[in-house]
Parts: structure tokens; sequence; C-alpha cells
């Protein structure tokens, strides 16, 4: 479970994030949506304390996010910004291993190389793993940033908007991994999505922000509807009906 409690964080005078209170469970997959400056990545970044808050507290398992080494953390939670993805001579494998470092500190084991293999396979990037970050698509490096987060293997996994770059195919394949690393690994992921039609199929829970503020916090069926996502994102939104659920058109 990450719970938070009266967090707050002031960039400027203009804009100001929270207080958040909120309770996201442990297990399965929360989606987080809403437009543009509404505060997505202030929250994740500050769960995942990339970044610090003015006042308040979160705690992830009960560990108290502003106390708890750095050490201990690395092995709770880990995260995926949004931007600064570093892009160096490094190959994909050597990426991945970096998802190890909280335990390996930089030696890496038999064991971490199985880890760092299987990140790998999941996100069928076999083929890919000797190459370069520079040689790859904007697609592919998502792929292997997000195989390097799951190889640090933490029950907590925090993803700021993974598909970013990626063509429909591996848009959905990396739902339907996220999924599964929910389903089958007993993950619990947070993840900024821009979709929200994806959100909708694919999360158990979706929170909503608007103007640094959490304003629905529910269900697909909950939030999928059309006054409160034409509220959330101040454009008419109407749901309808789709094969797999329902469905936000909104052009
Ligand atoms: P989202 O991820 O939902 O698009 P952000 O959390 O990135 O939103 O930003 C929330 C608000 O905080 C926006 O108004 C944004 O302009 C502002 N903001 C974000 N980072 C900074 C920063 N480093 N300095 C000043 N303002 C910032
Ligand atoms: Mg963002």
């Amino acid at each position: 479970m990450i719970t938070l409690d009266g967090v707050r964080r002031n960039y400027s005078n203009e804009v100001a994030i929270g207080p958040l209170d909120l309770t996201i469970p442990a297990g399965g997959v929360t989606a987080l949506i809403g437009p543009n400056g509404a505060g997505k990545s202030t929250l994740l970044t500050m769960i995942g304390r990339l970044m610090g808050m003015d006042s308040g507290a979160i705690a992830i398992a009960g560990n108290d996010v502003a106390r708890t080494p750095s050490k201990h953390l690395a092995r709770i939670v880990s995260i995926l910004r949004q931007e600064n993805h570093f892009i160096t001579r490094l190959t994909v494998r050597q990426l991945v291993g970096f998802g190890r470092f909280p335990y390996s500190k930089g030696r890496l084991t038999v064991d971490d190389e199985k880890i760092i293999s299987q990140a790998i396979d999941f996100l069928h990037l076999q083929d890919l793993e000797g190459r370069y970050l520079d040689e790859l698509s904007g697609g592919q490096r998502q792929r292997a940033y997000v195989a390097m987060v799951l190889a640090q293997d933490t029950e907590y996994v925090l993803l700021d908007e993974p598909l970013n770059n990626l063509d429909m195919r591996h848009g959905v394949q990396m739902m339907q991994h996220l999924r599964r690393a929910a389903e089958e690994l007993g993950r619990t992921i947070v993840i900024v999505l821009h979709d929200i039609n994806f959100a909708a199929r694919y999360a158990d829970r979706i929170c909503a922000m608007k103007n640094g503020a959490i304003v629905e916090f529910g269900t697909p069926q909950e939030i999928m509807q059309d006054d409160v996502l034409t509220r959330v994102f101040d454009t008419p939104v109407q749901v309808i009906d789709g094969p797999h659920g329902p469905l936000a058109v909104y052009y």
C-alpha cells in the first residue's frame, strides 16, 4: 500500500501541488491520468523520492519515504521518470544491469545475470540486448528502460508515461507485460498514462489529477463516465461501449 498524507509541493506562488491525500492499495495496476501540468509527474517522483516534498508524509508498505535509507528504499520501489533518460554508449544488457545495482553494487552475480535475462525476455529484447542505446528507436529504448526498472525487482513499480514513443503493437504489449508483472510477479504498478482508453482497459483503479489535486479515484467503470472525464480534461468526452468495455471518444 502507498499512502500520502497531506503532501504538498510548491514550485512557486502560482504552482502549488496538493495537499494530496491518497491510498493506493497493494497489488494490481493503478493508472494516473489528467491533463498536462496536473501534477502527475510531481506526485510520482515524490513517491519515488526523486523529489522532496514541502510538507506531509508518504509511506510505501509502511516505510516512511522521507526516512527510509536509500539502500532499503531501492529494494522496495523503482521508478522510471518521464524524461532525462540518459543515452550513452551502453548496451541494452548493460543498462538493464543497472537495475541490479541496489543488490550487486556493480558486481553482478550469476543470480543477477539470470534476473537481467528474465527482464530482457519479458520485454522481448533478446535480439537487441547487445545493441547500444543510441542505435535503438525511441520505442525500443523505452522498452529497455522498463526492463531496467523491472530488473530492480521491487514490489512497487512507478512508471511515468512508459507508452511514449511506442507504436500500437508495442503499447499494447507493454500493458500486457505490466499486467502480467502485476498478476504473476505480484508487483504493485502505478503508471501515468496519456491515453485514457489504455487506463480503462488495463488498470484496476484510475486516479485522476487536475490543477495539482486528486479529483477522482475509482474503478475504470466509475471513472469512464461522460461527466467525469469531461470535468477532468476540460473538454467534451463521450464514453461509448467498445468490444472490451468502455471507450472514451474525444475527437
Ligand atoms: P504532469 O506530469 O501532470 O503533466 P507535472 O507534475 O510535470 O504535471 O507539473 C505540475 C505543475 O508543476 C505544472 O504546472 C508544471 O509547470 C509545474 N512544474 C513542474 N516541474 C517544475 C519545476 N521544476 N519548476 C517549476 N514548476 C514546475
Ligand atoms: Mg508528466
